[in-house]
């Protein structure tokens, strides 16, 4: 394969893109990768492990080429409830029509279909809402008898195969991984996946679940698409690696005019807690059938980012819409527009987390980011071995790129999420001058910083012991 150099982002604020259908060969991977995508979610709600496995070898392979980390997120379908199958696809239907949900798992019609989750005919009362499809079409429970529900249309006009059902407001006795889920974990850490996204989080406990099950070895992101997640926010931010605004399912759980300030209030509490945080779902939905997005959509990304948000996020535009590149280049350029907004700065610069008081590594990281815009300086560099260091950089949200410098290829590839941290892998450092002559010919290697500018370098002496961050450094490029 023809090396394609890697141009640095030059936006801070991340892009990750979804594949699919619409995005599984080398060509597209790679046209998405130049446009702007620095992580890929591979799905597991659709699709085989052999799927995942053969776009996963492809990231990797564009990886080797560009010389650049790519980050990787394998999403776990969840707890989540879908009706089964219709004889014909689907159904057409209207309001005030009746029908039965039971457990028999044959094909459907307009007069049944199965509902196969035992819990919710359990839980069942009439007047009880079931949300198809988004909230796209409403039922009502108006009887519950032995082996079935019987439900009442409210809104909609049609239900096809698998669509999904939210249950507001209920919380369901399921457990936080299906066995489905078990299987998909273990496949994903197999592949080398460098985020496991765990869907519909509803308690802390559930990620820690999720985390005895791999040894420690899975880095979690939780997806927040269940009101309980939000009552839980502190808890969950605390055990999470990284978290995800998942607004698909979040909006369907809680009144649409709840969304933009919960948005708000995981992004901040995420921020501060010094974690990569995702705002996802609909950002350029009429994209998936349209070349341009709408006036509401662009302002809807750049208002996740002007929240501070880490990384933004395309699901269907890019997994099997008509028009995956020109989405993330729509992203791209918001991006970089939104970030040479006069305004932006100031936004940023107006909430800095607190540092903790006697920590090393948030009072070098703060001290890296005033320094930088004091003496202009082009970049900061920071040595890490677990990517700590560059987290507290990150935090900071710095106007400078974050030159993530560490000899561990999968923090690299997870650092990827991280606002203006550019990972690169670095395995052959000797010493402490050694480390100052790496971080600036890196630094300007990488077009990151040019003869005559200076950088900021952060690191542990002595060299190699996790957790040392104890040395700020100013170094010109030469
Ligand atoms: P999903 O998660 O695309 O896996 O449903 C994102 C969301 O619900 O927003
Ligand atoms: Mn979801």
């Amino acid at each position: 394969m023809p090396v394609t150099p890697f141009l640095p982002r030059r936006r801070r604020t991340r892009i990750v893109a979804t594949l699919g259908p619409a995005s599984s060969d080398i060509i597209m991977i790679r046209k998405l990768f130049e446009a702007g995508a620095d992580l890929f979610r591979l799905n597991f709600s659709h699709g085989t492990h052999e799927d995942h496995a053969a776009r996963l070898k492809i990231i990797r392979d564009i990886e080797k080429s560009a010389d650049h980390p790519i980050g990787i997120i394998a999403d776990l379908q969840g707890p989540k409830l879908r009706v089964g199958k219709f004889k014909d696809g689907a159904i057409e239907i209207t309001a005030g029509h009746m029908m039965r949900l039971d457990l028999d798992e044959t094909a459907g019609d307009a007069g049944r279909v199965c509902l196969p989750h035992p819990e919710i005919h359990a839980v069942a009362t009439p007047g009880m809402m079931l949300l198809v499809d988004d909230g796209k079409v409403q039922l009502m429970v108006r009887e519950k008898a032995r082996d079935h529900l019987l439900v009442e249309v409210i809104a909609g006009t049609r239900i096809s195969d698998k669509k999904g059902v939210n249950v507001p407001g209920v919380i369901l006795p399921i457990p936080a991984l299906t066995e489905k889920d078990k299987r998909d974990l273990v496949a994903a850490m197999d592949l080398g996946a460098d985020w496991i996204a765990q869907s519909f989080v509803q308690r802390p406990e559930d990620i820690a679940e999720t985390k005895k099950l791999t040894g420690g070895h899975a880095k979690v992101l939780a997806k927040l698409e269940k009101p309980s997640a939000i009552e839980r926010l502190d808890g969950i931010v605390e055990l999470a690696d990284a978290v995800m605004v998942a607004r698909g399912d979040l909006g369907v759980e809680i009144p649409p005019e709840r969304v933009p300030p919960v948005q708000k209030q995981i992004v901040r509490a995420v921020r501060m807690a010094g974690k990569p945080v995702i705002v996802a779902t609909q950002m350029l939905e009429s994209m998936v059938s349209s070349a341009t997005p709408t006036r509401a959509e662009a302002s809807d990304v750049a208002t996740a980012i002007y929240d501070g948000a880490d990384a933004i996020m395309l699901s269907a535009e890019t997994a099997s819409g008509q028009y995956p590149v020109e989405a993330v280049a729509m992203m791209d350029r918001i991006a970089a527009s939104v970030e040479s907004d006069p305004f932006y700065r100031p936004v940023m610069d107006a909430e800095h987390p607190d540092t903790k008081l006697g920590d090393n590594h948030d009072a070098i990281s703060a001290s890296a980011h005033y320094i930088s815009k004091d003496i202009n300086a082009a970049a900061i560099v920071t040595f890490t071995s677990r990517g700590l260091t560059a987290l507290r950089a990150a935090r900071q949200r710095p106007s400078v790129p974050i030159i993530c410098l560490t000899p561990d290829i999968s923090v690299a590839r997870r650092m990827a999420l991280s606002y203006g941290v550019h990972p690169v892998q670095c395995t052959d450092i000797v010493g402490f001058d050694d480390m100052v002559a790496k971080a600036t010919s890196i630094a300007k290697d990488k077009g990151l910083a040019q003869k005559g500018q200076r950088v900021v370098i952060t690191a542990g002496v002595p060299f190699g012991t996790a957790g040392s961050t104890n040395i700020l450094r100013i170094a010109w490029v030469e």
